[in-house]
Formats: structure tokens, C-alpha cells, sequence
């Protein structure tokens, strides 16, 4: 079994997401793409047989459990969850709230989300419309070199966008 832990927004003390799987595993590859690009912080757990398994998450044997395992901070387990699932786990899926909008913004990538702060700061109903996950291919970045008003660089694009 091998544990990594994966920095995003670390708050002391808070109870983190915990993710168990098998390291080939290609569904708790998406899960931690997903997870990393959503700036949620999370606790990595290779599962390497059925010790782990029995250790881990107190179950007989990798072969009866449906992997990966998502492990909520209040403790609900989801076997094998579709990124759809855990999204709506971290109560990230919502209605709209208003019938309808002045602006519809599909895709919070860099441009998205600039476009919704600018609409909505001048008054307009705005919805600005994820599929995936917020940031677009900036949150797969470690380090953008050249946002405007980060002349340092910015290592955390989404959270400053948050
Ligand atoms: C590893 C990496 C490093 C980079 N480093 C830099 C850098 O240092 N400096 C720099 O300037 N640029 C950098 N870039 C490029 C930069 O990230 C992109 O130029 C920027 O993200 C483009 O922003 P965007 O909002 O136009 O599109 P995207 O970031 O591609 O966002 C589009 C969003 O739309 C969503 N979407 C698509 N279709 C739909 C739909 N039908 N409904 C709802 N949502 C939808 C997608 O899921 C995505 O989140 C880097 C890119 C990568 C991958």
C-alpha cells in the first residue's frame, strides 16, 4: 500500500477526501485528475491486496468490492462513482436559480470565469455553465507564468479565482 497525500487548499485540521484503488487503475487516475483539477484536497490510497483492503477499509478482499473507493470527510463511502456522482457529493451540482438570464457562459476555463466576474459585476444575471471541472486546462497547471496581475506567476489560478 502506498499513501500520498495531495496538496490543494490544505485547511488544518479538516477532515480530507480519501480516494483507495489499485495503482493501474485508470478510474482512480480520472478520479485524481479530477480531484487535482478541482483544487479539493484528498489522501491517496493504493490498494495492494487484500491486507490493504482488510487494513484500509475494514472489507475481506479487493474481489468483492467495487474500486475505487471515494471516502467523503463525513465518512460516506461511493464504490466506484462516476466523476458526475462525486461532483454531486461535494454539492457541486446545482439547479439555476433564477428562470432566466441575461448571460449564459458554458465553460469556466480562464475565459469563462473572467466573463461571468466582469458580466455579473456590472449588474447581469449571469450563469456561467461547467461540465467538467472549474479552471479549464489552467487547473492541470502547476505554475502559469503569465496571468495578468500575478508578475510572480500564480500557482493557484482557481482558488484565486474562487
Ligand atoms: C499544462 C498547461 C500549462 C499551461 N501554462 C500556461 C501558462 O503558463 N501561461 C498561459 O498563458 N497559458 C498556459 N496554458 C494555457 C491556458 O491554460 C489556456 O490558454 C487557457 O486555459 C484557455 O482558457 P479558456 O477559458 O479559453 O479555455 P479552457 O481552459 O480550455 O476552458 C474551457 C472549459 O470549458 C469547459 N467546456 C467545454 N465545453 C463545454 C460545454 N459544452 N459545456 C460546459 N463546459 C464546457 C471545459 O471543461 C473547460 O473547463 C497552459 C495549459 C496547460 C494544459
Amino acid at each position: 500500500m502506498t499513501q500520498q497525500q495531495n496538496s490543494a487548499l490544505s485547511q488544518p485540521n479538516q477532515k480530507k477526501v480519501r480516494l483507495y484503488g489499485q495503482l493501474d487503475s485508470a478510474q482512480a487516475y480520472e478520479i485524481r485528475d479530477f480531484l487535482n483539477r478541482s483544487v479539493v484536497e484528498f489522501d491517496w490510497i493504493a490498494l495492494g491486496g487484500d491486507d490493504d483492503c482488510n487494513r484500509e477499509l475494514g472489507l475481506p478482499s479487493l474481489s468483492n468490492i467495487r474500486l475505487p473507493v471515494v471516502e467523503l470527510p463525513d465518512g460516506t463511502q461511493l464504490f466506484a462513482p462516476t466523476i458526475r456522482e462525486i461532483a454531486q457529493h461535494l454539492g457541486w451540482v446545482t439547479q439555476p436559480k433564477f428562470k432566466e438570464y441575461d448571460v449564459s457562459i458554458y465553460g469556466a476555463g480562464p475565459a469563462g470565469l473572467s466573463a461571468a466576474v466582469y458580466a455579473a459585476s456590472e449588474g447581469l444575471r449571469t450563469v456561467l455553465v461547467e461540465r467538467h471541472a472549474v479552471g479549464g486546462q489552467a487547473g492541470t497547471s502547476s505554475l502559469i507564468e503569465n496571468y495578468m496581475g500575478f508578475p510572480e506567476g500564480c500557482d493557484s489560478l482557481l482558488s484565486e479565482s474562487r
